[in-house]
């Protein structure tokens, strides 16, 4: 008898770790995916003799004893990837009023740096640090929690005591931890420019604590080494994946989805489908309008997606030694992304094989931009790329100077980008922005109503970001597996697979 045969919509992350889970349990595996390369937003891009990395700034959890290295290790990136330690995250600057910080490894360092910076604020400097260093304790289980057992769950909450007095002082958001516990303006700005400020407050010791762990890393090659690894281990494995095939809809019978149709009218079926699409595409559009249940109406009017963003690469014919990571300088006047007013500029310096030759880098600027801008620009849209270039080169220049007159090669994706490349959906390039609401919630990866339909990637994991992206997958396959009756097998023999 043949093996249940899946369809996997979407080759992103989390539908190529769907695949490679699906294939490891022996099912048959067809994936679809609309762009002409896999990798979704996970990708890099050739502009010669430059390479713009598309994506990757740091990965969490892989390191010995990190919360997601086991999932690496079976989908082929560790420790086939060399993994370089990240020692600073990031660069703090604020040159009008003489400040800066640097978000490194070691916790002592940092904390001086936070206390000179909010002399008043020691007490909120020491309640982040203290539980910066506790976060290792912070434990996620990769198995789906519907199979888990009471003693399971029971155990896995034992495992997160330590943190329960962390979790319940960092439960609001970011902006509101600012503005009850921070006093000076310096350190709030400092501390807030790391992230959105109606994101979880917990977000802030999560992240410093893994970086002093030693769980923030960067793969040598970086976004395409790692894209790379996943489609390799797709095609070791035997999973078939056809490119430039968009699936229009999801076909349904009696309330078990059945198939697909693709936009060229192609109808596929299959024992089982999972979606890797974003949420809003699967559930409003692939879905054909079907009425939905009322969690997830909610959710998709509820809870807000990510800021769309703008993402300028230029290459240039020299390099700053000293500019060592992701540097966020404030500007003297706003820096205008369309009709978005911008006071701080990220910008990030990429150097060396694959990224520039010798003497040469791409520096790029991660923009916070407006899907209906660039939505509605029309035949404006060429200008206005153009227009963003002109502005981004002049004020990286005044962090950098002599960038404007080294510049050989610019690049612009705009949230109209990623949606032609990827699909993402209001240009939320990682879907459901995590917040004080729904960070932790977790989001059952069906569609009440409809059988035989998984959901994965990181709309159905708040916050985006590879890994749960990848865990999204391994659980949907997980799920298909135990309601179908087959055994989820991704960890026999990972070298015997291959
Ligand atoms: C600039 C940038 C920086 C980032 N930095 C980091 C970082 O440092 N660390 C980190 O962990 N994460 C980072 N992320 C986030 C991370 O890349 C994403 O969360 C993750 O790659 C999402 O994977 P996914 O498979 O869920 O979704 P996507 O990558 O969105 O994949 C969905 C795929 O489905 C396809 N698709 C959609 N609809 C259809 C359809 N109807 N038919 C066929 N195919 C369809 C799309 O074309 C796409 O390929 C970053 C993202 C960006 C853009």
């Amino acid at each position: 008898m043949n093996a249940p045969s899946v369809l996997v919509i979407g080759g992103g992350v989390a539908g190529l770790a769907a695949g490679c889970y699906a294939r490891m349990s022996g099912l048959r595996v067809h994936l679809l995916e609309h762009n002409r390369e896999l990798g979704g937003v996970c990708t890099a891009w050739s502009r010669e003799p430059y390479l713009v990395d598309g994506c990757l700034r740091w990965l969490i959890g892989g390191a010995p004893g990190g919360m997601f290295r086991r999932v690496y290790e079976e989908l082929g990136i560790v420790p086939e990837l060399t993994m370089h330690t990240i020692e600073t995250f990031a660069r703090i600057e604020d040159p009008i009023d003489g400040w800066s910080v640097a978000y490194t490894r070691d916790l002592q360092q940092l904390r001086a740096q936070l206390s000179a910076l909010g002399p008043a604020d020691g007490d909120a400097v020491a309640r982040l640090c203290d539980a910066a260093a506790h976060s290792s304790e912070l434990h996620m289980p990769i198995d789906a929690p519907e199979l888990a057992s009471w003693r399971e769950r029971l155990a896995s909450l034992w495992q997160m005591r330590g943190m329960a007095s962390t979790m319940l002082h960092f439960r609001g958001t970011l902006g509101s931890w600012l503005e009850q516990h921070v006093r000076s303006p310096q350190l709030r700005a400092g501390l807030g420019a790391l992230g959105d400020a109606r994101m979880p407050a917990a977000f802030l010791p999560m992240v410093l604590g893994a970086l002093a762990a030693g769980q923030l890393q960067r793969p040598e090659g970086g976004t395409l080494a790692l894209r790379n690894a996943l489609v390799h281990r797709f095609r070791e494995l035997g999973g078939q994946a056809t490119t430039e095939a968009t699936v229009e809809q999801i076909l349904v019978a009696h309330g078990r989805a059945i198939g697909v149709q693709l936009a060229d009218g192609t109808t596929l079926h299959a024992d089982a489908v999972v979606s890797a699409a974003s949420a809003p595409e699967t559930l409003t559009r692939l879905l054909g309008g079907r009425p939905l249940d009322l969690a997830w109406t909610e959710r998709l009017e509820r809870w807000p997606i990510f800021d769309a963003i703008a993402l300028v690469s230029v290459g240039v014919a020299r390099q700053w030694p000293e500019l060592d990571a992701q540097t966020i300088v404030r500007l003297r006047a706003p820096l205008q992304v369309g009709d978005v007013p911008l006071t701080w500029l990220p910008l990030e310096q990429f150097v060396g094989p694959p990224y520039a030759p010798p003497g040469h880098a791409v520096v790029q600027s991660i923009l916070r931009s407006r899907w209906g801008y660039w939505s509605e620009l029309g035949p404006r849209y060429g200008a206005a790329k153009q227009a963003l270039t002109d502005t981004v080169i002049t004020a990286l220049d005044g962090r950098l100077p002599g960038l404007a007159a080294a510049v050989r090669m610019t690049d612009v994706a705009t949230p109209l980008t990623f949606w032609r490349h990827a699909r993402s959906w209001q240009g939320a390039y990682e879907g459901f922005l995590p917040t004080a609401e729904n960070f932790g919630a977790h989001v059952p990866k069906v569609v009440p109503g409809i059988a035989n339909l998984w959901l994965a990637g990181q709309w159905v994991e708040p916050g985006g970001g590879i890994p749960p992206a990848l865990l999204s997958g391994r659980q949907a396959v997980q799920l298909l597996c135990a309601e179908r009756g087959c055994a989820f097998t991704p960890d026999e023999d990972v070298a015997a697979l291959r």
